[in-house]
């Protein structure tokens, strides 16, 4: 079984402009690359958890959004770091377009995707991490068992506010996805003593 770190998109990975349907409006914070390449050389799956209910709601077609995953992916391959799986979900309630339309298990915080994830690829979830700038990606990594750490990045202030309203913790909050994969690193050598 291997570990992963589940990463959100928009807000972690690349400043969200909220539904972006085209790739050149995806704007990747630099220090994105050094924190997939440290995964990528602890041994660490990189896996992208994304909701991208635009598909949804008629703002953007599966097609766009597999094609900005395609030149993301090789954007990061450039640099010398490998995402090694992209899940989406591009459910909403309200969709006009049936297909799309229904109360799904995979927009986060519901755990399909990373359930997903862990079958396609053997991951142990209990022993993985999730990165987030959300509410729903800190409550996912609680539901799936997994270490989760809030970035502040994107809408990480508002998001420890609220979390702290509900009274719950991230297991550590970075002030970037940098800061986070750090943290990371050294939580391995912490688990491994
Ligand atoms: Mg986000
Ligand atoms: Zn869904």
């Amino acid at each position: 079984m291997k570990k992963a770190v589940f990463l959100d998109r928009d807000g972690t990975l690349n400043v969200d402009v909220g539904y972006p349907s085209r790739y050149d409006q995806i704007d990747i914070y630099p220090q994105s690359f050094e924190a997939v390449r440290k995964f990528n050389r602890e041994g660490l799956l990189v896996v992208v958890v994304t909701n991208q209910s635009g598909v949804g709601r008629g703002l953007l077609t599966e097609d766009d959004l597999q094609d900005i995953h395609a030149r993301l992916s090789a954007a990061f391959s450039r640099r010398d770091a490998r995402l090694d799986a992209i899940y989406y979900c591009p459910h909403y309630v309200h969709s006009a377009d049936r297909r799309y339309r229904k109360e799904c298990d995979c927009r986060k915080p519901q755990p399909g995707l990373a359930r997903r994830a862990a079958a396609d690829l053997g991951i142990d979830l209990g022993s993985s991490y999730m990165i987030g700038d959300k509410t729903e990606d800190v409550l996912l990594g609680r539901t799936i068992g997994a270490v989760s750490v809030l970035v502040l990045t994107g809408s990480g202030r508002q998001s420890l506010s609220q979390l702290r309203e509900q009274k719950i913790n991230p297991s550590h909050v970075a002030s970037d996805i940098l800061e986070a994969a750090d943290w990371i690193l050294d939580e391995e050598k912490r688990r491994l003593r």
